[in-house]
Formats: structure tokens, sequence, C-alpha cells
């Protein structure tokens, strides 16, 4: 009984293992339908954050405790990425839905590790002030800095690993979606602005902003790779930088005998229409010019 009960787990092993490669190539061919559907759920506002760490095909989680926390996660990140990928589908070809929708899953679980596993210390490096080139601590390692080596650690692994490829361009993309948000510029962090309220306000009407082409193709052109990374970040930390007072705005309004102070929801629309929207046609270039790069 013990060596029929042997037997019959040896060959099952075997029968998994033949079939081990079908199972996978199965799987990996479901990735592009998977990943396209999820990129037009997360650009239609769809609420889950795909990822945070967890296996594919077991990673939709809706744990709004978890996402306000100063540096949590929330959707914006892979709204912002969602976006640029559907506008440079559109604006340059079906090309680049075979490039991007069969890793699209590792591109936007990337755009949020660094909130999980590049912390350290108090986020610093997510801040990039374009006028001192420091973080908010006067650090030099920066995300302009931390944007970089993340593309170029992409571009490096392209050919040999694209999935870790893809992940590090997440997480080159998540440094520029954070340069794009004007508490990030302006050297103002969670614990002394209305940073986190803001953020939070933001990425609830995150859908309002959005962009339909790209604008800033021509950035591509005529630079070396890091001269034009070097562009994208300071490009993108002026404008956020510019928007930095409208974002932190408050307004005051009469309740009875009493001034009432509050936030001025008008002039945070400006400065997330101006700033997310011009994240967006960034991110859009930044794809386009990495695949000039790399294939
Ligand atoms: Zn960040």
């Amino acid at each position: 009984m013990k060596k029929f009960f042997i037997k019959v787990v040896c060959s099952l092993g075997i029968i998994l293992l033949s079939y081990s490669p079908l199972i996978s190539i199965a799987i990996t061919d479901t990735y592009p339908e998977f990943n396209k559907s999820l990129i037009d759920d997360i650009t239609s506002g769809k609420s889950e954050v795909f990822g945070k760490g967890k296996p594919f095909m077991f990673s939709f989680h809706s744990n709004e405790d978890s996402r306000w926390q100063s540096g949590g996660i929330d959707h914006t990140h892979q709204y912002l990425t969602s976006v640029a990928i559907k506008t440079l589908i559109n604006d340059k070809g079906n090309k680049y839905e075979n490039l991007i929708y069969p890793y699209a899953h590792k591109l936007l679980e990337g755009c949020d590790l660094p909130d999980i596993d590049e912390t350290y210390p108090f986020y610093a490096h997510h801040f990039y002030n374009p006028y001192t080139n420091k973080n908010y601590l006067l650090g030099n390692i920066t995300a302009k800095t931390k944007f970089i080596e993340h593309l170029n650690n992409a571009k490096d692994l392209y050919p040999t690993d694209k999935y870790t490829s893809f992940s590090e361009l997440g997480r080159a993309l998540h440094y520029l979606s954070d340069i794009n948000e004007p508490h990030h510029s302006s050297s103002s962090p969670a614990f002394i602005t209305n940073h986190v309220v803001y953020e939070k306000w933001a990425d609830e009407h995150r859908t309002y902003y959005t962009i339909n082409f790209g604008t800033m193709y021509d950035l591509c052109f005529s630079e070396s790779f890091n001269k034009f990374l070097n562009v994208a970040a300071d490009k993108s930390a002026s404008n956020s930088y510019r928007n930095s007072l409208a974002a932190q705005e408050l307004k005051i309004e009469p309740f009875g005998i009493y001034p009432l102070i509050l936030n001025d929801s008008d002039s945070w629309c400006k400065s997330a229409n101006r700033t997310m929207t011009y994240c967006e046609d960034m991110i859009t270039t930044v794809l386009f010019r990495f695949f000039e790069e790399v294939i």
C-alpha cells in the first residue's frame, strides 16, 4: 500500500512537471488581455489598487485603512501611468500595445513599490526641489536621482529580464509622479503641511484630470538618454513648484458670526489639473523615449 501511494505521488509529480510549461504559457498568454482590461478599469476610476507586493492574480485589494497614512498607497501613481500608456498607444499605434501589455502588471505594481520598500529615511528621496537640487532633509539623493537610477536599471535589464525591467520602469515612474506633485517639489513633507489631505483629495478627483493625446514628444529628440531624463525631471519639478501655493490655498467663509477657515478647493483643482495632466503628458513622453532606447 505504501509503495502504491509513492507510485501515485511520483506519477502525479511527473504529469504536473510535464505540463508545467503549458500551464505557464497559458497563464502568460492571459497577461496582455488581463492587463488591457486592468488598465481600462484603472483609467475609468475603478477603486481597487493593483499589486502591493501580492502575487499576480491574487493582487486586488481595497484596504481603505492602509492608504492614507503619510506616504501610503493610493490610486494616483497607477492612474497616471495607465492614462499615459493609453495615450501612447492612441498616439503612436498598436506596436506599443504589444510592447507594454504583456508586462503591464509588473509596471503598475512597480509604480507603488517605492512607497513600500524605499521609504528610509522618512521618504526624503521622494522629494526633489528644483531650486536647491535637494530633498526636504537637504540630502542629495532625491526623487530625480531615483527616477534616473531606476530608468537606467530598466534600460539595462530590458534585453535579459523584461519582468524586472518593467518593475524598475514602474519604480522610475513613481518618482517622476512624485516630482510632479507640488508638495514633493516644494519641500513640503506630510507632518507640517496639508500634503496628505491634498493628495487624498486629488486622488478622489483623479478622473477629472486626464489627457487625450501627448504634446511633449519633441522633448525626446536630439538629447542623450540621461540628458533627456534630467530635462524631464526638471521641467516636471518646475511646473509642480509653480503650482505649490495653489495646492496649499485656504479660504475664509463666514459661519454665523465666526470666520471659518476652509480648504480652497477651487485653487486645489487648478493645481491638480495643471500638475496631473502635465505628469501624464510627461510619462507618455518618457515611455516613448524608453522604447526608442531599448528596441
Ligand atoms: Zn513616493
